[in-house]
């Protein structure tokens, strides 16, 4: 076992799972949920994304959001940045990283942004110039990393290749998106071999989806590979694009309770965050998927009067 004592969450919510909702969330309720995960210890976050506010109006309040968050206790408040127009956008407004994305497959990279996958990491360039003259670090995210809904399996040395370009524009660190739920531990395990190979100076952090159910259980393959980045989003917030009724993101506090139990510390308020979700499962007006939010902590306790005892 080669567990990290200490892990890393990226609470995503407020970019991945607010832009899968249809109606509008007011800008200053983006802002309080963003000031209370602060709150509750989420040490980085991405609060929101500079994509073009025609193609996701639910974020087209990027600047402003940035702009009237608490800033004073920290956290890593990290953007979504599709190019150069975006990152000079993100810089404007102050993010304290940006975060840049590509497909592991050509068919997802065209159908997501209409580019080949070189296309893309040739444009990260000139985000990588605008970000390193503000003084901003630059992460990137490989989506459908873990295989593509349209041409199945990805193989991990492609992964592996574009974390080395990652390494060679001098980003932080690659994230490995499991956008549509394909995952698997033996997956996880290849695909992690297979960046620290290629990009061994790289942070490497984990974005599973539970669409088919074990999102932690690949969590728990990245913990035994000593993996301490994970991303999620608070109440399983965010849907999967190719499934409409399957869940999108882990969910943070399961995340945290799971981490947590394993004796990897997260720095996260487990119950000061489940209020946070069950408070955006309201906001939001449709059930959510997390559980931790619905059945509390393992040792809250009931009372014996409290509940009736099926007879037989
Ligand atoms: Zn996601």
């Amino acid at each position: 076992m080669n567990h990290p004592l200490h892990a890393q969450i990226t609470e995503v919510g407020p970019r991945d799972g607010f832009q899968a909702e249809r109606d509008f969330i007011p800008t200053a309720q983006k802002i309080e949920f963003i000031n209370r995960l602060v709150d509750a210890g989420v040490p980085r976050l991405e609060a929101t994304s500079f994509v073009s506010p025609r193609a996701v109006p639910q974020l087209a309040d990027a600047a402003e959001v940035m702009r009237d968050v608490d800033r004073s206790r920290g956290a890593v408040l990290a953007a979504l940045v599709p190019n150069k127009r975006g990152a000079l956008r993100a810089a404007e407004a102050g993010v304290d990283e940006m975060v840049v994305f590509v497909s592991a497959s050509e068919s997802h990279n065209r159908k997501n942004v209409n580019r080949e996958i070189e296309e893309s990491l040739v444009g990260f360039e000139d985000v990588a110039r605008v970000a390193g003259e503000a003084g901003i670090p630059v992460s990137g995210a490989i989506s459908v990393a873990f295989g593509c809904p349209f041409e199945g399996d990805v193989a991990p040395a492609r992964v592996g290749e574009i974390a080395s370009r990652f390494q060679e524009l001098g980003f932080v660190s690659a994230s490995l998106g499991d956008t549509t739920g394909m995952a698997t531990p033996p997956l996880v395990a290849a695909s992690v071999s297979a960046v620290r190979e290629a990009a061994p100076g790289l942070g490497l952090g984990l974005h599973f989806h539970n669409t088919r159910g074990i999102g932690l259980a690949n969590v728990m393959a990245g913990l035994e590979l000593g993996v301490d980045k994970y991303e999620s989003s608070f109440g399983g917030i965010g849907g999967c694009p190719f499934a409409p009724k399957a869940t999108g993101n882990i969910c943070t506090e399961d995340l945290v309770y799971l981490l947590e139990e394993m004796g990897v510390d997260t720095g996260i308020d487990l119950r000061k965050l489940a209020a946070i979700a069950c408070d955006l499962e309201a906001a939001v007006g449709h059930e959510l998927p997390g559980q931790i939010m619905k059945a509390g902590l393992r040792l809250d306790l009931h009372s014996m009067d409290s509940v009736r005892v099926a007879e037989g």
